[in-house]
């Protein structure tokens, strides 16, 4: 895993989830036991003999004569003292477990670091929130690869190919709900390609949602603004972490590829980002209405080589969805 600098931001949310759920746990486990002393009234005398014992080891050493007999007899008497406590809990249905704080990391105890490193959960909220940042996904309609109705696609075949528009979705639907299912971040990219409305921005979502239900980080986005936003950093006009969010993590999604404003920087930026990711192996996908010719003259050889060549392509098929959807509810057909 690459070591990301990320920005202030995103740093200050994930320390304040990582502060919120240390505060959680310890006020649980505190209602805890302010609940069974109040149950057990018992308890809060065993607590106070066995906060004695510390004093009495003290007090058996200044008196001198036999230390380690004594040590023993304290030791003996604390356990029975355990042993009673566990009995009174379990009588009441419960362990002495939740006297600790129950962290979401037991490993940090979610302070976030580690032997004065950051924690895997710290790193982990870390690339959450600047995914998440990035995308705005939660800004999107969330959509599932149920809701993609075949309905709209037509049956009959394809004069060229001799496939229906109907048959050929149905075959990437299921090729993309078994690729986000599989999804384990060394992923074949993939090609989205197909004219304007057929589907494949709800594809990317759907694959979206799954893959960041597994826990992997996601970056979805129409590719013009996350260019726009790329480029405002590199100039100095915004602060942020774009570049390392794009390059690094699990998952990059760039709808619209072909749509977005022509410009020296863009296309550069475009084939750092495909290129870096490739060569850490990362999955990309993009959706575009290109084909492989209009992709070399966009972009030049260099980048539509690189897609053409490594991408899995999936050819989306049909009429504009959207179209259909809105003339079939207002009665057309
Ligand atoms: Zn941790």
């Amino acid at each position: 895993m690459n070591t990301v600098a990320f920005n202030r931001e995103t740093y200050q949310k994930a320390s304040a989830e990582l502060e919120r759920r240390r505060g959680a746990a310890n006020a649980k486990a505190a209602a805890f036991r302010e609940r069974m002393l109040r149950e057990i009234p018992r308890l809060a005398e065993i607590e106070r003999l066995m906060a004695l014992s510390s004093s009495k080891v003290v007090q058996a050493i200044l008196s001198g004569g036999d230390v380690d007999a004594a040590v023993e007899r304290i030791k003996t008497e604390n356990l029975s003292l355990q042993v009673e406590m566990s009995m009174l809990l379990r009588e009441h249905g419960e362990t002495a477990v939740n006297f600790e704080p129950q962290y979401t990391c037991p490993v940090c105890q979610d302070t976030g670091t580690v032997n004065g490193k950051r924690c895997h959960c710290f790193e982990a909220l870390l690339r959450e929130y600047s995914c998440r940042s990035l995308s705005e996904l939660s800004a999107m309609q969330p959509q599932s690869f149920d809701d993609l109705s075949l309905l709209f696609y037509s049956e009959k075949p394809d004069g060229r190919s001799g496939i229906s528009p109907r048959a050929r979705m149905r075959e990437v639907i299921e090729y993309c709900r078994c690729y986000a299912a599989d999804f384990d971040g060394k992923d074949v990219s993939l090609l989205l390609r197909g004219p304007t409305g057929v589907g494949k921005t709800h594809l990317s979502l759907a694959i979206a949602g799954a893959v960041m239900q597994k826990g992997y980080s996601v970056v979805y986005g129409p590719v013009q603004r996350l260019l726009h936003r790329l480029e405002k950093e590199h100039f100095g006009r915004a602060e942020g972490d774009s570049e390392e969010v794009l390059l690094n993590c699990d998952l990059l999604i760039l709808d619209d590829v072909g749509t977005e404003f022509s410009s020296p920087f863009y296309t550069s930026a475009l084939y750092n980002i495909i290129n870096g990711r490739m060569l850490d192996g990362k999955p990309t996908i993009i959706s575009t209405n290109l084909n492989q010719k209009e992709l070399a003259d966009r972009y030049g050889e260099a980048i539509a080589s690189r897609i053409t060549g490594t991408f899995q392509p999936l050819v989306c098929a049909g009429a504009d969805v959207r179209l259909l959807k809105l003339k079939s509810s207002i009665g057309g057909n």
